[in-house]
């Protein structure tokens, strides 16, 4: 790492659309780094078992970004364990520039920062956390073998993790807003088929009710009548989506009203050159496969871009 170097591409994040995009990167002979401030993996990584990533029937998140991680060492992608704390566009090249101060110079730059769980805003959710309340089915289900816990929310993750809990505990109460899940076919089957799960839909969590032990219960409001009530549990699991991590996107950038990067079909962003991968950008699905496409797109396209900008300057 040098500021004196002019990166070919930057990539931002370590996730599997990050370490796709290094893998492409260096395919395609860019003069590549990858920077990644926490745990290689983002997300994935703390997904206990992964069953739809092409090739593996299951995997264990962890097991899987390991794998993208020593695929993308193999080709010797450079990578620096620092922070980012800024991404600033230019006319003649961009900026990425790091907590320790250093500012690295770069024709092209892919964000791939992913996201991060969204709070419930709840009364006593925050005063809770790590007393009971959790985001992360995998880091903390061990804590409540043999107890009851509730889940908050419809989509996959709730569902994948209200199974997960179900298996460790002693009672699981999945509470949705709606009377339908968000979640896929398959994991709703297999939900509605767990007898330790307790489906209570048309409810919100109104407050976490807490001692100074922790969590000691939930009280429940119906979202089709008047009626309120309280169960007891140990625990409250919240799964309730997802926020990009836009803090770094530069502005300029297009972002829709959720905040999601918008790009075109090469991942490329409203600013030439600034690329959005994975679960930072506004698509479809947020799925494993398809952040590792993105990554893959974003490096092919990076290195048609720098290519393109390498020809139109005359060299000195
Ligand atoms: P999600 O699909 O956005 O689901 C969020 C759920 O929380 C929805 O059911 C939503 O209810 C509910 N919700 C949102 N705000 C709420 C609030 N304030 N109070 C109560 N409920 C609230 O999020 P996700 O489950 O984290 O999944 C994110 C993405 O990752 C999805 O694309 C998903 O398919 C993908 N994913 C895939 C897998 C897998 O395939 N193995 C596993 C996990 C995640 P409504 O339904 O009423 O809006």
């Amino acid at each position: 790492m040098s500021e004196n170097t002019l990166y070919d591409v930057i990539i931002v994040g370590g996730g599997p659309a990050g370490l796709a995009a290094g893998m492409y990167a260096k395919r395609a002979a860019l003069k590549a780094v990858l920077i990644e401030k926490g745990v290689f993996g983002g997300q994935v990584a703390i997904t206990k078992s992964v069953e739809n990533y092409p090739g593996f029937p299951e995997i264990g998140g962890f097991d899987l970004c390991e794998k993208f991680l020593e695929h993308a060492k193999a080709y010797d992608l450079e990578i620096l364990e620092k922070e980012v704390v800024a991404t600033e566009p230019g006319i003649d090249y961009h900026s990425v520039r790091l907590a320790d101060g250093t500012v690295l110079r770069t024709n092209a730059i892919i964000m791939a920062v992913g996201g991060t769980a969204k709070k419930l805003e709840a009364a006593g959710e925050d005063e809770n956390f790590g007393k009971g309340v959790s985001y992360c089915a995998t880091c903390d289900g061990f804590f409540f073998r043999g107890k009851t816990v509730a889940v908050v929310g419809g989509g996959d993750t709730a569902l994948e993790d209200a199974l997960y809990l179900a298996k460790i505990t002693e009672k699981v109460y999945l509470i949705h807003r709606r009377d339908e899940f968000r979640g896929s076919r398959i994991l709703q089957q297999r939900v509605f088929a767990e007898p330790k799960i307790e489906i209570l839909f048309n409810a919100v969590v109104g407050k976490i009710k807490s001692d100074e032990g922790g969590v000691t219960g939930v009280s429940l409001v119906s979202t089709t009548s008047e009626e309120t009530w309280d169960i007891d549990t140990d625990g409250v699991f919240i799964f309730v989506g997802f926020s990009p991590n836009n803090q770094l996107v530069p502005a300029g950038v297009k972002l829709n009203s959720s905040g999601y990067v918008i790009t075109d079909e090469k991942c490329e962003t409203s600013i030439d050159g600034i690329y959005a991968v994975g679960d930072l950008r506004q698509k479809f699905a947020n799925q494993i496969v398809l952040a590792a496409a993105d990554g893959c797109t974003a490096a092919l396209a990076a290195a048609h871009y720098v290519e393109m900008k390498k020809e139109d300057t005359p060299a000195s």
